[in-house]
């Protein structure tokens, strides 16, 4: 229907603010939209308020497109909440590299006195550090609530159920009920830490959820689980100065190289941390002096139990697909992993549903990182609003553990290496610097022609921050010729990298002993 036939009383007007560059001068004004949608009619609805669905929206917001998000935190089984931005601003990436940084900063004061620094005696006040980060934490929901409102997109702090493909239910904290329209969904709620069906896990346990909103210090702490978040919380707790213990159901890091993986835990070992390897925990209870008495089975069978004042459970998350009621929408839904199953119509992000659309760690077989939520979701914004063909790569994405010494790869692992290729088609180039319990670094690559790269393996100090640009230019197809004729730049850890020349296969040994 075209709009001058409408009487402007239907008519809802949206007004924006523009600020542009045309013709080298700065110009802001306003623009005037008219549009026969009523107040709860979107052209596009997000159901979840956190890396992906913000970016996504935003992205939307700026093709002039009526755009809504709906964040809502149901709170966790300790009943912590917290405000608009989701896992990585609130339980997640944030609060743990801060709290990495405060260990770390431990660590600097310690080395500090070989360098000829005379320092006092030093404490450590988690109480202190726990304020600053979560008063930064809330500074960056507010700023997300700014950003939305700067964009006109339309915030509820509203739970999202569907009741069909084009309707949703949205229900506040006071229980209050609006319905919404939207030709176009995207499913960007993410997931929840998960606890183990175990007696008294539920009621005595914390999962990262809370750990990063405790007021006071967690004490002496069992982590449960070594995977990513396990494994980077006990790193920290640590070195903070806790006594931390990690039970570890199989293998560390499970689908990263164990090389690799087997250094993190050692580095971790010797700086105070206690592994308890192919143990399960089978009960929890509170004992008289307030700490939790853990029971235990060890590997081989024998019953085991230990104290502690927390019990961390790192053992895997959850998608949120379930609050969501999408059985009322022709969506599909992994039933192994409760995930949503995209790539319908050539759209890596399309669901079933033809104008239902899923990023981040919702979506099935997909990285669970940040980046790569926002990415697919600024992407995405710009197929369904800005004419672009373009799809996410899922392909070549790096990542960094932030364990006491932090882990960084992209690529495959060696064991997926020979897997893949069989051993005699690879080349694996190692150095430990000085000790390899320090540094070390190993790349991977096709034996033929110039050594295509096939995974890029770095474990050292500010291993995310080394190994950003050795992902481009992994992506760009780089090969181990490219690397060796890399001029370095010293004295970096870095440029040991560029130095690689040794193979594993040559028996030679790679040891650094000087410049
Ligand atoms: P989320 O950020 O989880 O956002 C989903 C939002 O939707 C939440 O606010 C949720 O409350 C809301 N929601 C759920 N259901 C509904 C509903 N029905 N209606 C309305 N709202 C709803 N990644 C990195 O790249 N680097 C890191 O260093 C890193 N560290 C991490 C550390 C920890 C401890 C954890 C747990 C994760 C970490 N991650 C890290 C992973 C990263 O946080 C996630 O991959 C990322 O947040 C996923 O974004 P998302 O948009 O898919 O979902
Ligand atoms: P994971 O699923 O990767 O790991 C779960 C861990 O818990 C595994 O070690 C698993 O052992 C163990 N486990 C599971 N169930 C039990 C049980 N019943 N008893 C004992 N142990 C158990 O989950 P995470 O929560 O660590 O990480 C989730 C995702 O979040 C990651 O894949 C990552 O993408 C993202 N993340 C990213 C970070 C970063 O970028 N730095 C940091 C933190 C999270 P087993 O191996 O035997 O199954």
């Amino acid at each position: 229907m075209a709009v001058s036939h409408i009487s402007k009383q239907f008519l809802k007007r949206f007004s924006r603010h523009f600020k542009t560059f045309i013709n080298g001068k700065y110009i802001s004004g306003i623009v005037r939209t008219y549009c026969t949608r009523t107040d709860n009619s979107f052209d596009l609805i997000v159901v979840g308020g956190g890396s992906g669905g913000l970016a996504c929206a935003k992205e939307a917001a700026s093709f002039g497109k009526k755009v809504a998000v709906l964040d809502f935190v149901s709170p966790s089984t300790q009943g912590v909440k917290w405000g608009l931005g989701g896992t990585c601003v609130n339980v997640g990436c944030i609060p743990k590299k801060l709290m990495h940084q405060a260990a770390l900063l431990g660590q600097a004061i310690k080395d500090a006195k070989s360098f000829g620094w005379n320092i006092p005696e030093t404490s450590f006040s988690w109480e202190v550090m726990a304020a600053n980060v979560q008063s930064h934490v809330k500074s960056l929901n507010w700023g997300h609530r700014v950003q939305l409102k700067d964009k006109d997109v339309t915030y509820f702090n509203a739970k999202g159920s569907f009741l069909d493909n084009k309707t949703l239910e949205a229900v506040n904290a006071k229980g209050q009920k609006k319905i919404l329209k939207g030709d176009q969904f995207v499913i960007a709620v993410g997931g929840r830490p998960t606890i183990p069906n175990i007696p008294g896990a539920l009621d005595y346990s914390i999962t990262s959820d809370d750990l990063f909103w405790l007021k006071e210090s967690p004490g002496k702490t069992l982590v449960v689980g070594a995977s990513y978040v396990a494994l980077e919380c006990a790193g920290f707790l640590a070195g903070v100065g806790l006594d931390v213990t990690v039970m570890v159901r199989s293998i560390p890091l499970r689908g990263f190289d164990q090389e690799m993986a087997k250094l993190v835990c050692t580095h971790m070992e010797k700086h105070g941390v206690k592994f308890l390897p192919k143990c399960l925990p089978q009960q929890l209870d509170k004992i008289t002096n307030g700490q939790i008495r853990v029971k235990y089975t060890s590997g081989v069978g024998e019953k085991m139990e230990d104290h502690f004042n927390t019990v961390l459970m790192a053992t895997g998350r959850w998608p949120e697909t379930k609050a969501l009621n999408l059985h009322n929408t022709s969506v599909e839904i992994d039933s192994s992993t409760g995930k949503i199953i995209g790539g319908f119509n050539n759209d890596l992000e399309k669901s079933s549903a033809d104008n239902i659309y899923a990023i981040g760690d919702i979506l099935l077989n997909r990285p669970e990182l940040t980046p790569v939520a926002i990415r697919a979701g600024k992407l995405l914004a710009r197929r369904l609003f800005g004419g672009s063909t373009l799809q996410m790569d899922y392909t070549s994405i790096g990542t960094t553990v932030f364990t006491p010494l932090e882990y960084s790869c992209v690529g495959i692992s060696e064991e997926e290496a020979i897997h893949k290729f069989g051993e005699d088609s690879i080349e694996e180039y190692t150095v430990p610097q000085r000790d390899a319990s320090q540094c070390f670094t190993k790349f991977i690559c096709m034996r033929e022609g110039a050594g295509k790269l096939v995974g890029l393996h770095y474990l050292g100090p500010n291993a995310g921050e080394v190994m950003q640009g050795f992902v481009t230019a992994f992506r760009a197809g780089a090969s181990m010729t490219t690397v060796m004729n890399t001029v370095g730049i010293h004295p970096t850890c870095a440029e040991e990298i560029v130095k690689l020349n040794i193979t594993k296969r040559s028996g030679e040994d790679p040891q650094v002993t000087g410049c």
